[in-house]
């Protein structure tokens, strides 16, 4: 076990990061100027840009431009430490923080800690569907669906078999939120644009694409007028939406699906891809665990108006992690609530009492989703007024693209993105189409090895709480 103290003075002030989201990256880029030590752990090398993920699935992109190093990207923040690690443990009365990589157990002592573990995707207690439709969370997922896709073409093209090749070329996406809507339209972009012509036994265009939701409606929280407009767009791409329709069941081969007049059915389908729902992080439940703070239904921990848990001001919880009514579980509220844990930390550094923090307040900067190419919709909030300006089509598309650019991490990412638009968009072309065979099968196998390295750090964490618990009788 190992522990790590990255102060370079003893008297400085310890802050902790748990991840390397916008949440986590957000807050200690906002301290960098900050007389304090900071450590960012988190369970990936990299800052991953999410909101482009389907880009990297749909191979529009490739992921190092959406996935910046996060130790790169902080190399000249001097006070700054970056820890590769999975963090399993928070002691908030000892303050300090466990993590593990492989079989290394590391404990990172704090004075403030900021937890930005995010969220994963969440199959509503049915962990099983994981293996048959992998989530979009991670760019492991990203990479597995791309294969996963193109797999499914390449099968199809050797096979002569109608019902076999018929349900190798149907796509079905779950969940009609704005991932699942960007990904059904990619995938119909893709088979009818970019691998039109390029296979000589099946014609990749008359691929089914399905989106399909137990909602009534598609992109629902951005209201009927905006929804309708994106069904229609969908539609025309040639995706079948099907909503109102609850996925009960799902294999290799398949979807078993119950429609709301009760009809249950089924679906032939081999690639399947799952952006139904989210849960947030389980170190929710180690704080609720130690602490007694409630969580909501997705996990998300019960935070106070100054993002801590209560009796807890030191210990902040930001981003999709933490439950704060009227903040959604995008970038703006992550980055918001990273930067205000972060000029809390300052504030106290220069006296301020947790009493005195003003509350966290999110400004809702709006709110965008891409259907296809030429054609987004999107929703601003009017200032002074409770209305939203609303528009869809070409010109929100160009907003999402424009913002987009701003967001990402990096001159050269942004620089490699855009010329990797401006060719898949104005040609049929999509550079990054390459997969591994480790990309699309290695995933289990990791989760397995994964679970096992779990178990071994939480043995050798129980064994030395008896020898502590013995030395001290
Ligand atoms: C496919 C997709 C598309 C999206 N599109 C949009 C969009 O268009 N616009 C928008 O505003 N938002 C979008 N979002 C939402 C947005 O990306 C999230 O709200 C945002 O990333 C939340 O930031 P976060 O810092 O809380 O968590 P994340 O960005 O998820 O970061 C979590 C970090 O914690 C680390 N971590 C997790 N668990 C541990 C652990 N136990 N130990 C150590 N480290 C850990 C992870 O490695 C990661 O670095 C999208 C999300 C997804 C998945």
């Amino acid at each position: 076990m190992t522990t790590s103290d990255t102060s370079t003075s003893p008297a400085r002030h310890r802050v902790v990061i748990i991840g390397s989201g916008f949440g986590g990256l957000f807050a200690a880029q906002r301290l960098k100027r900050a007389d304090v030590d900071i450590t960012l752990i988190a369970r990936t090398t990299h800052h991953l840009f999410q909101p482009m993920l389907y880009q990297v699935a749909t191979g529009i992109v490739s992921e190092g431009e959406i996935a910046p190093a996060t130790r790169i990207i902080l190399r000249k923040q001097r006070n700054a430490t970056v820890l590769l690690g999975d963090v399993f443990e928070i002691d908030v009365n000892a303050q300090t923080v466990t993590s593990r990589l492989l079989e290394r157990v590391t404990v990172t002592p704090y004075d403030s800690l900021i937890i930005a573990a995010g969220a994963d995707q969440s199959y509503f207690g049915n962990d099983q569907f994981a293996e048959y439709a992998p989530g979009m969370k991670t760019i492991d997922h990203a990479l597995e669906l791309r294969g996963r896709i193109l797999g499914a073409f390449e099968q199809a093209e050797l096979s002569d078999d109608p019902a076999e090749r018929e349900k190798l070329l149907t796509f079905v996406v779950i969940g009609a939120g704005a991932t699942g809507v960007e990904m059904a339209g990619q995938i119909a972009e893709m088979a009818d644009r970019t691998l039109k012509g390029s296979f000589r036994h099946i014609d990749p265009t008359e691929a089914r694409v399905i989106l399909l939701d137990a909602a009534p409606a598609v992109l629902a929280p951005y209201g009927p007028k905006l929804s309708a407009k994106a069904k229609q767009r969908l539609e025309k791409l040639g995706v079948e939406v099907q909503l109102n329709a609850m996925v009960t069941d799902l294999d290799y081969d398949g979807i078993e699906v119950k429609d709301s007049d009760g009809t249950v059915r089924r679906i032939e389908a081999q690639c399947k891809v799952w952006s139904a729902g989210v849960q947030a992080s389980s170190l929710g439940s180690v704080l609720a665990e130690q602490t007694g703070v409630e969580l909501d239904r997705a996990g998300r921990v019960k935070v106070g108006p100054d993002l801590t848990v209560p009796g807890n001001p030191n210990v902040f919880v930001v981003g999709d992690m933490m439950a704060v009514d009227d903040v959604p579980g995008v970038a703006q509220g992550a980055i918001q609530g990273g930067r205000y844990a972060a000029d809390a930390i300052k504030a106290g550094l220069r006296g301020q009492t947790p009493e005195q923090r003003k509350p966290f307040s999110y400004f809702d900067k709006g709110s965008m989703a891409t259907i296809s190419r030429y054609s987004a919709v999107m929703q601003v909030p009017l200032p002074f007024t409770k209305k939203k300006f609303e528009t869809e089509g070409y010109f929100a598309w160009l907003g999402w693209l424009a913002l987009h650019l701003v967001y990402l991490v990096g001159f050269r990412n942004r620089l490699n993105t855009f010329i990797n638009w401006f060719f898949a968009f104005t040609t049929r072309g999509r550079t990054q189409l390459a997969v591994t065979e480790q990309q699309v099968y290695a995933r289990t196998a990791m989760g397995a090895l994964s679970a096992l390295e779990r178990r071994e750090a939480e043995e050798i964490q129980e064994k030395l709480a008896r020898a502590q618990r013995t030395r001290g009788a």
